[in-house]
């Protein structure tokens, strides 16, 4: 480190200020001090003389001792303050004399006297004081205390120097450099600890600052971290709605795949509902398109208090729409989420929505191998709804699912058309193949087959069963007397009344031969079988059909034999016809016109 460093020099500085002050007053002090001593040793100078020396130099003076006079002087010149000393007798001659006359600037006479003498003085000792010599030696003084007083501080000075060189200033430029602050900027030189204290404020600046910016990043953070949450709880509310749809999807796809066409109408109506409230929509529809391209058959679930479109758009031709269907058609799916998303093209489509309150929409064409069959859509009426990308995918995923299901839908259409069609000519062919085709009632074919299900059912049943064998009388002579074209025409009417007479539903009325006919007649005894019998018989000789060739009557007439199963003799239903056939035959041979039943009755 410099010695010129700004805190050294001051230490310097103040040092050598410290030192001088110091020494000044030391200086001074000593000063004042030694004055006064020697003031005060003048002042007791001669009395001490006359104290110690003056009997001394008494006593050599009255030996006449020369020499230990003169030593005796020597010693006492060698006292501080004493100049020159001057023997001299009563009469003033100067006997001795030593030291330097020069300097003297007191002078004070001692008588020398001798206890041997008296009162009487041996002489006088003039002594020569030298207040200059004793300032003299003063001021040496002064300067030998100063001289240690500069090399004692001076040392102090250069220990301390070199304790806050080595203690402070090192550590405190290390501890700048570690900090490695820019100096700010100042108009004077700055010491070291003015420097420090300025990096310390800067510091301290710095950490507010730091501090300030932290807090700062924090609530940045906080705020990041929070909408961050908001929209990992969105997307997850969304995965979660998506989730919730593709399961509806597939499992609508799974109910649909094997539907009977009956309940298909009510599963679509079922699934609308379903879509509709979980996409959160007001509307939700299947809209048909016909092989002429009008719109029909449609089917929509609206949410409560929501308005259907379904009768408007109801045998709606789809060429009306110039823009939006075609669109459909080209793209599949059309989506807005606001109207005023729809371009300038679809100003009429625009409106038509707009008019049925709609905010937001999504449509998906349903269509099978270049064949269109329908529309799915969704309506938002109550606000306008963002549709997602994934949501429009999975619609598309409805709209494949009613595609196919549509499709099988006029698939089996057109197969339960075809099967009625096929059922229907079945029937006919059944019907003609019954059939009698002069009279229209069953033909024998049918007879054969019923009256083995009657009698069947009757032995299960243990039900009653009677037949009838009913013969025109003397047809061959009506042939003969009005032609076989008018045989024709009387046995129609004969089967007319027959038909009336009975319950066709459960008594079956058949032609079994040329003028022929039976009756089955299930749960009816013999005795209500012979009374319709008769009522029979009555009614057709009313009809009052002439037959002039016989004689039985002027009127065209039946004979009738009746027969009711009785178990322990019918083994099977021809046992009792044989038993019927037989009383017509009985009829016939009793005269004609008449009926002959179990108990004749006539
Ligand atoms: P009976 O009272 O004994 O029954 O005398 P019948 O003449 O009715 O009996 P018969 O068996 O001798 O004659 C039956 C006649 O019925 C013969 C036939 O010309 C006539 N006949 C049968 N089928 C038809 C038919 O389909 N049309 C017409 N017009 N006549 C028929
Ligand atoms: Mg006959
Ligand atoms: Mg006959």
């Amino acid at each position: 480190m410099k010695l010129a460093t700004p805190l050294g020099r001051q230490q310097l500085q103040r040092a050598l200020l410290f030192i001088a002050l110091f020494c000044l007053l030391v200086l001074s002090l000593q000063l004042y001090l030694g004055h006064r001593s020697r003031q005060q040793l003048l002042v007791n100078l001669p009395q001490r003389i006359e104290q110690q020396v003056m009997p001394l130099l008494a006593q050599s003076v009255w030996d006449v001792d020369q020499a230990a006079t003169r030593d005796l002087l020597q010693n006492l010149l060698q006292q501080e303050g004493i100049s020159q000393l001057s023997l001299r007798n009563n009469q003033g001659a100067v006997q001795l004399e030593i030291g330097n006359r020069n300097a003297i600037t007191h002078v004070v006479e001692l008588p020398v006297q001798s206890a041997r003498t008296g009162d009487q003085p041996l002489g006088q000792l003039r002594i020569g004081l030298s207040l200059s010599m004793l300032e003299q030696q003063l001021w040496q003084e002064c300067l030998l205390s100063l001289l240690v007083l500069l090399l004692g501080l001076g040392g102090l000075a250069a220990i301390n120097h070199h304790f806050l060189r080595r203690q402070v200033l090192r550590p405190l430029q290390q501890l700048q450099d570690r900090l490695k602050l820019r100096q700010p900027a100042s108009d004077g030189e700055q010491d070291e600890l003015q420097q420090l204290s300025s990096s310390l404020q800067q510091l301290q600046q710095l950490q507010h600052d730091y501090e300030h910016s932290h807090q700062q990043q924090e609530r940045e953070l906080a705020r990041h971290r929070d909408h961050l949450a908001e929209l990992v709880a969105m997307r997850t509310a969304e995965l979660e709605h998506l989730i919730r749809f593709q399961h509806l999807i597939s499992e609508l796809s799974t109910r649909f795949i094997h539907l009977p066409l009956a309940e298909q109408h009510q599963a679509i109506a079922s699934a609308l509902e379903r879509i509709g409230t979980l996409l959160e929509v007001d509307r939700c529809y299947l809209f048909r398109v016909t092989p002429e391209l009008t719109i029909h058959d449609n089917q929509e679930w609206c949410a409560s208090g929501i308005s259907s479109t379904a009768a408007f758009y109801e045998n709606y031709p789809i060429a009306e729409s110039q823009w939006f269907i075609p669109q459909l058609q080209r793209q599949q799916l059309q989506a807005f989420s606001s109207l005023e998303e729809i371009p300038p093209e679809g100003h009429q489509e625009r409106q038509q929505f707009a008019a049925h309150g709609i905010q937001s929409i999504a449509v998906v064409t349903l269509a099978q191998q270049r064949q269109l069959l329908g529309f799915f859509g969704c309506d938002v009426v109550t606000r306008p709804r963002q549709w997602l990308d994934k949501e429009l995918s999975l619609l598309r995923l409805v709209g494949e699912m009613l595609s196919n299901v549509l499709l099988r839908k006029q698939q089996m259409e057109e197969l339960d058309a075809t099967q009625h069609a096929l059922s229907r000519a079945n029937e006919k062919l059944e019907g003609i193949a019954n059939t009698d085709g002069l009279t229209g009632l069953a033909n024998r074919r049918l007879f054969d087959l019923r009256k083995q299900q009657e009698f069947a059912a009757a032995c299960a049943l243990k039900q009653e069963l009677s037949v009838l064998l009913i013969d025109v009388d003397l047809f061959k002579a009506y042939n003969d007397c009005f032609g076989h074209l008018e045989g024709d025409q009387c046995l129609r009417q004969l089967a007319s009344e027959l038909a009336q007479q009975f319950q066709l539903e459960a008594q079956l009325v058949a032609r079994i031969g040329g003028e022929e006919f039976a009756v089955l007649l299930p749960h009816l005894s013999a005795n209500e079988a012979t009374l319709l019998a008769e009522g029979l018989r009555q009614r057709i000789w009313q009809l009052a059909i002439p037959h002039m060739a016989s004689p039985v009557s002027t009127h065209v007439t039946v004979s009738i034999g009746v027969a009711s199963l009785d178990r322990h003799r019918h083994d099977s239903i021809d046992d009792l016809l044989a038993e019927a056939d037989s009383r017509l035959y009985e009829a016939k041979h009793q005269g004609r016109n008449r009926v002959v039943g179990p108990q004749a009755a006539r």
